[in-house]
């Protein structure tokens, strides 16, 4: 059976999604495959339904604890750097939110490993990934500032709240290789790609100015 409301209607609809993909090149975002992903991903179904209608507009919307689902173009940008330089088989992801950029991972790389500190927000996100039958996708609830040990080293780790520095667990958590997506700051923030070119030496590009949510210590149930 063909789940009508993963194909969208009207503003949720196929062309719709296309009128976002063009905007998001003429961004300057030119990875096809990141591109496609965002053709093929429902956001709709990733937002409340009140603002359902919203979803392929280029932008940050709220999501229930007051936190937001990132803006489409700052997903593919984010997901377009941690992709750039190499294999990427194996991905973390810190603050998994709605799932919408997970969602992006999932049909990119081979595993996503993601972790939420709000558990609600979790068990809404692993319901979304089922349905959209994304079983390479793992979640914890945790306190993502740690990473995830035992499931390391990664070959790319996307933050997506910002804390005020890099937390180093994160640094040694990366493959020789691997790449920390990640917002850093507090009113001035900036996404900063940060490569471990070997076992102690780390490579910082300073990208563009973003605005994240703070990375938060702690979980909530
Ligand atoms: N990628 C998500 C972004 C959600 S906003 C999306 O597009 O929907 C950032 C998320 O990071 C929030 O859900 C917040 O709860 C979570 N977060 C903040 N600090 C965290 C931490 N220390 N560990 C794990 N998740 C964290």
């Amino acid at each position: 059976m063909i789940d009508m409301d993963l194909q969208g209607i009207g503003m949720t609809s196929r062309r719709t999604r296309e009128r976002l993909v063009q905007r998001l090149r003429d961004q300057g975002v030119a990875n096809e495959a990141v591109l496609n992903a965002v053709r093929d991903t429902p956001r709709h179904i990733f937002i409340d339904e009140a603002l359902s209608h919203r979803a392929y507009e280029d932008t940050a919307l709220p999501i229930s604890y007051n936190q937001t689902i990132s803006q489409p173009y700052i997903v593919a940008r984010m997901t377009e750097l941690l992709l750039e330089g190499g294999h990427c088989d194996k991905v973390l992801e810190v603050g998994t939110g709605s799932g919408y950029q997970t969602a992006i991972l999932g049909q990119l790389v081979d595993q996503v490993f993601s972790v939420e500190r709000i558990r609600p927000l979790q068990e809404k996100a692993r319901q979304r990934l089922q349905r959209l039958k994304l079983y390479n996708v793992m979640l914890r609830h945790t306190d993502g500032g740690m990473g995830w040990p035992d499931k390391a080293p990664f070959d790319g780790i996307l933050v997506t709240a910002a804390p005020r520095e890099v937390p180093t667990e994160l640094l040694s958590q990366l493959a020789i290789g691997g790449r920390l997506v990640i917002p850093v700051g507090e009113e001035e923030q900036t996404l900063k790609r940060i490569t471990r070119t070997d076992e102690d030496q780390f490579t910082t590009e300073v990208m563009e100015k973003v605005r994240f949510v703070p990375l938060l210590s702690g979980t909530v149930r």
